[in-house]
């Protein structure tokens, strides 16, 4: 049987994510985004290694972010964190033709294969700049959705100004590896209301408004 399919089809069983999710992940293939012998443990729902110490998040894990934050068609959304690019595609696919996904990626590197995938499967409304996402892209903001896949040790102040009133936005917060996923909701008064998702493990937002950079030996 065909092994992204029984994917989607647990990650629907368990409620993570819901049809217009399924059928993004039914064009956008996981595997596409996995390079070498971890392309075979592509739908197992475990983060995998895609080089400079960084991961590609888990099935379940993209499925309820993008499902916690309601990403409608037609709107835009700020994405931290490209890392292999699977997410941002799929956001790029929720969004559709009238929407548009800008994403911001650290590793020079990591941004330019995701680019280059992205533009190989003919996606088109999604922008990926290198640079430090904890301080937003303010050139495109305001953004009706926000979501943040490194863990912070508190939002980032120029996330939540640049977030739009009655928008959301999703970001694991917490120290070292002891983080809970935060939904924030931003009202039409602009008061910030937040909710503790679950617990989850993700890698460091280095940057201004994040954790500092280690150093090298
Ligand atoms: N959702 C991604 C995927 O599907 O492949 C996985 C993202 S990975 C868990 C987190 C990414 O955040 C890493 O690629 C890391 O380099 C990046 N990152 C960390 N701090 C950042 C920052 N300040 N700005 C932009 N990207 C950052």
């Amino acid at each position: 049987m065909d092994k992204n399919k029984i994917m989607i089809d647990y990650l629907l069983k368990n409620n993570f994510i819901d049809e217009r999710i399924a059928k993004a992940m039914e064009e956008i293939k996981r595997e596409y985004f996995i390079e070498g012998p971890l392309k075979e443990s592509s739908y197992i729902d475990l983060p995998l290694p895609i080089g400079f110490g960084q991961t590609i998040s888990a099935p379940s894990i993209v499925g309820i972010m993008m499902k916690e934050l309601d990403v409608k068609e037609g709107i835009n959304v700020l994405e931290i964190g490209t890392g292999s690019g699977w997410q941002t595609a799929l956001l790029g696919k929720l969004v559709g033709e009238n929407g548009k996904v800008f994403s911001i990626e650290r590793i020079k590197e990591l941004a330019e294969k995701a680019r280059q995938r992205i533009s190989e499967i003919k996606i088109k409304n999604i922008v990926i700049k290198t640079g430090d996402g904890t301080q937003g892209w303010p050139e495109n903001a305001p953004y009706d959705r926000i979501i943040v896949s490194a863990s912070a040790p508190e939002i980032p102040k120029p996330l939540l100004e640049q977030l739009k009133n009655g928008g959301k936005m999703i970001i694991p917060i917490g120290v070292s590896y002891w983080q809970d996923l935060i939904l924030v909701e931003k009202d039409g008064t602009g008061k910030i209301r937040m909710k503790n998702l679950l617990p989850v493990m993700f890698v460091p937002l280095v940057g201004k408004f994040g954790y500092p950079e280690m150093e090298k030996n």
